[in-house]
């Protein structure tokens, strides 16, 4: 037998939920009938959802023993969610995909036959194209993977996304990675191994809502370059350089104006040289800020989530509860 764990991380799910459910069951039946040694488990994240995602799940649980769920304690974010459901997940292949269905569950076939010979470690899907989401974010989106890739020895795919099928191998070494803040497109790519790439058209979410804002992208965007590149740090001081050599041009013509007796126009380029040297100042701390910052919460090695319930907490729970009545 071989088990597959699909995880999902959930962020208030509950309008896509029960379409996901029905999606997979077909899949995973199809499947089995297809290779008969398959065995499946669900493991659902419930990050912190407020809605009806956690009722839905707990229910799920009773009638189907398929379905195992972790619940957080508060939403503590889809790479939290991710690495939740990998460190749980029994299986010897395991997925990771969204709930809204722009992950579509008919991939899975084809890419178990990837991943089953072990002539590929990974399996997962590209967008070809950005259809159904808004200009400025896919020139923004297009802008990132142009600088992570010129400025990291990372290689981040543009339109690689976080629809992956994994063997047991590789996720033990992503769970390996043990940093606070993660970056999976990263991640995925930095421990290596084989991956196959199937090309697809954008999918649009089935319901619900994205629950990332421009801003949280571009958050984000910002601790993929910080967790994957130290260019940042170079940048601060080839500007620092060039701010001493240009203080240095400075200095010689204030010399020169100084022995020619033009004292005002020394003035200028006093002040200018000010402006200028506290700018930089200032930026250089502010990028070594940034990393001094990440440096300082992955010394404090907190847990990357803390979890408040699961489906075997639930069930020994309903037991009981049915025992006393
Ligand atoms: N998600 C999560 N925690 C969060 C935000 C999102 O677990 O804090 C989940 C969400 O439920 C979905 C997946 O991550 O299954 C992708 O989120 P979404 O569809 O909002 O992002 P997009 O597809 O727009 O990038
Ligand atoms: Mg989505």
């Amino acid at each position: 037998m071989k088990l597959i764990s699909i995880v999902v991380p959930c962020y208030n799910e509950e309008e896509v939920l029960p379409l996901f459910y029905e999606e997979i069951q077909k899949i995973m039946n199809q499947m089995k009938e297809e290779h008969s040694e398959l065995a499946f488990e669900l493991v659902f994240i419930d990050d912190g959802s407020r809605d009806k995602t956690l009722t839905l799940l707990r229910e799920m649980a009773l009638k189907d023993e398929r379905v195992r769920y972790i619940s957080f304690s508060r939403n503590f974010g889809k790479e939290a969610g991710m690495f939740a459901g990998l460190e749980n997940a029994k299986g010897d292949y395991v997925v990771v995909m969204d709930a809204d269905l722009q992950h579509p569950p008919a991939f899975l076939p084809k890419m178990y036959n990837f991943v089953k010979d072990g002539e590929y470690d990974c399996a997962t899907t590209r967008r070809v194209s950005r259809k159904g989401e808004s200009k400025i974010r896919s020139a923004f989106a297009r802008l990132f993977y142009k600088i992570m890739n010129k400025i990291s020895q990372t290689e981040i795919v543009d339109g690689a996304q976080d629809f992956r099928f994994m063997s047991r191998q590789m996720v033990n070494a992503i769970l390996d990675m043990q940093e606070y803040n993660r970056f999976s497109k990263g991640i995925f790519s930095w421990v290596g191994f084989k991956t196959k790439y199937i090309e697809y058209e954008n999918v649009e979410r089935a319901a619900g809502a994205t629950s990332w804002s421009f801003w949280g992208l571009f958050r984000y965007s910002l601790e993929g370059i910080i967790a994957f590149s130290t260019a940042p740090l170079m940048i601060a001081c080839i500007l620092g350089i060039i701010a001493c050599l240009a203080g240095l041009v400075l200095l010689i013509l204030w010399i020169v104006q100084a022995v020619h007796g033009d004292a005002s126009r020394a003035q200028t380029g006093l002040m200018c040289a000010l402006f200028l040297l506290g700018g930089l100042q200032m930026l250089c701390t502010g990028i070594s800020a940034q990393y001094l910052a990440k440096a300082y919460m992955e010394s404090k090695h907190r847990p990357i989530y803390l979890m408040r319930e699961n489906e075997e907490i639930y069930r020994a729970r309903h037991q009981a509860e049915a025992q006393e009545s």
